[in-house]
């Protein structure tokens, strides 16, 4: 009995070894872990200077967008308040050079990525990682049709795709890839210290790598344990979205979000905390979403308001539905420019009033602006000698004019006697009034807005007054109203189609040559898409390497039998009739 009793005391003690030894063990790996995986964010998130292996640099991106006009750029917070200064003052000291020397309208976005350690640093990246995770219809329309420009941040200039190649910097770069798990092929190049990488996904950043910052990790951490509760504020308010994102469940960006919230949709926000964040209440709870994508809501003048709800006007021919799905039984339709009361709108469905029924019907095609359809004659040239029957195609070219580029476009297409379609900005169209006269003589002049902003980020008045300064431009550079819209980055929502007063022309040929900046690669991108009978080719008449395409592409299209028309009149051959606020990407 006390042999058996010792026994058990000795397996007692024994198990407690046991356990301590493991308790220690786990321990130990434990700290080891913590310590590895800051190695790794270390690693993730910044890039040692290049020039002095010890200090650590920082990522900027910028991004450019067509036109010389928007560009935006993001730059992480660290957290610490003198860095993120130090951060902000010399990003914005860039964007000033930027600005001045191509004469850009400050439409400048900023992203502050961070104040949690996840994103600090990750600006360039988590652009990304947005548009793959939340990615609606807008986004993916919206960055598809981005399009980027590389600039020096130090001096301002615009880089080009014959810089220099360095192999300093290989290992870097695919220590970047290898660590953000990207298995891209990317393509880059270096210049003045700066990495840029070219064709991830559809921008072009630029990654600068100088060692401007002398961030000290150990600062990082602390800040990151840092845990300082936020001051809310009560505001009861009504706030519009600015753009879909979505709403989360604590006032943090996690993995999981609560649910996507889509763009434009007014919310009652309860109370906003000094460090960006909302509170909104959905479905009796609260929720959270970053204050910087909420903004005042649209006020329309003569919005109809019923007991009800307000009036809705559809944009297009919509569907009434049962309930809030696609799937759900149709039990009904709103003709274009038909109203209908809308009682609720939870941003992907607005619930109305049809025949004394609730029932739903698609937010995205609802305007609150009346919609005024009206038939559009189109400007077709009285020597016009097109046969219907052979195959035609519309080159268009945005963004422009250009006094260097846009000439030479011009002289192919006398060369070759044939017409294409200038979406010209506004802005642009009052400096080279000259080159949009020869436009107009040679092919057509539609407008790309007043200064290229993004149509669907803006107010109603907003719109209306961007629409007004392109007519403006118009008329006095030639004498009439432009008759074809082209919307910035192809965005176009329920307001704008309501407001344009004009057939919204697309595009079904990507020719990419923003990207490219190369004639063949161009030309390669068009040849992608094999018949082009009926279809509109996006180009850009602000390069001169699309200058070069056009030369090649104009004769060789003629060679395969191909007439090459304005957009006007490719509809009008094709027998369209176009129609105010209707979305046109190709007259097949
Ligand atoms: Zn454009």
């Amino acid at each position: 009995m006390n042999k058996l009793f010792k026994n058990s005391r000795i397996i007692k003690l024994f198990i407690l070894l046991l356990i301590t030894i493991l308790l220690l063990g786990c321990g130990i790996a434990l700290f080891y872990f913590i310590s590895l995986r800051k190695e790794n964010l270390r690693d993730k998130y910044y890039f040692e200077s290049l020039s002095d292996k010890k200090q650590i640099g920082r990522l900027v991106s910028v991004d450019k967008a067509e036109g010389n006009i928007y560009y935006k750029y993001n730059y992480p917070l660290i957290g610490d308040d003198k860095i993120d200064n130090e951060i902000k003052n010399i990003v914005d000291d860039s964007v000033n050079i930027i600005n001045k020397k191509y004469s850009l309208d400050g439409n400048v976005e900023y992203y502050y990525f961070g104040k949690y350690e996840t994103y600090i640093g990750m600006g360039y990246l988590l652009s990304i990682i947005l548009y793959d995770d939340f990615v609606t219809d807008d986004l993916k329309l919206l960055e598809n049709s981005y399009e980027s420009y590389i600039f020096d941040l130090n001096t301002g200039d615009m880089l080009s795709n014959e810089d220099i190649f360095n192999d300093d910097y290989i290992d870097v770069l695919q220590g970047f890839v290898k660590n953000q798990k990207l298995d891209k092929n990317f393509k880059y190049y270096v210049k003045n210290d700066q990495l840029v990488l070219l064709d991830y996904d559809v921008t072009i950043p630029l990654m600068k790598i100088k060692d401007i910052l002398k961030i000290d990790l150990s600062r990082r951490s602390d800040y990151t344990n840092k845990n300082s509760e936020p001051v809310y504020d009560v505001v009861n308010k009504e706030m519009q979205l600015v753009e879909s994102t979505v709403l989360y469940d604590e006032d943090k960006i996690v993995d999981k979000y609560e649910r996507k919230i889509e763009k434009d949709t007014v919310v009652n926000v309860y109370a906003q905390s000094d460090t960006g964040w909302s509170i909104i209440l959905l479905d009796n709870k609260a929720l959270y979403v970053e204050t910087r994508y909420l903004k005042v809501p649209d006020i329309i003048s003569d919005v109809q308001e019923t007991p009800n709800g307000k009036i809705v006007y559809a944009i297009t021919d919509l569907n009434i539905r049962k309930d809030k799905s696609v799937k759900s039984e149709i039990v009904g339709e709103l003709k274009r420019g038909e109203s209908v009361i809308r009682i609720e709108d939870d941003g992907s469905w607005s619930k109305v009033l049809y025949n004394n029924q609730e029932a739903y019907v698609s937010s995205s095609y609802l305007s609150l602006v009346e919609v005024k359809i009206r038939n559009v004659k189109l400007n077709i040239p009285p020597q016009g000698n097109i046969d219907p029957n052979k195959p035609m195609v519309a080159l268009s070219f945005d963004d422009g004019p250009n006094p260097i580029s846009t000439p030479m476009i011009l002289d192919v297409l006398e060369k070759y006697n044939v017409r294409a379609t200038f979406f010209d900005l506004g802005n642009l169209m009052e400096k080279y009034p000259l080159v949009v006269k020869r436009e107009a003589e040679l092919g057509e002049v539609g407008t790309h807005t007043y200064s290229h902003k993004n149509m669907t980020k803006l107010s109603v008045d907003e719109i209306n007054n961007d629409l007004k300064l392109s007519r403006n431009a118009f008329k006095k550079i030639l004498g009439y109203d432009p008759i074809l819209i082209r919307a910035p980055y192809g965005s176009v929502n329920a307001t704008f189609r309501a407001l344009a007063d004009m057939p919204i022309i697309g595009w079904d040929v990507d020719s990419l040559d923003w990207k490219y900046l190369n004639k063949d690669l161009t030309l390669d991108e068009i040849d992608k898409y094999g018949n082009l009978d009926g279809r509109i080719i996006l180009m850009h008449s602000i390069h001169v390497s699309t200058a070069e395409a056009v030369e090649i592409l104009v004769p060789d299209l003629l060679d395969r039998g191909y007439q090459i028309v304005t957009v006007s009149e490719l509809a009008q051959y094709k027998g369209y009739i176009l129609e105010t606020g209707t979305v046109y990407n190709n007259f097949k």
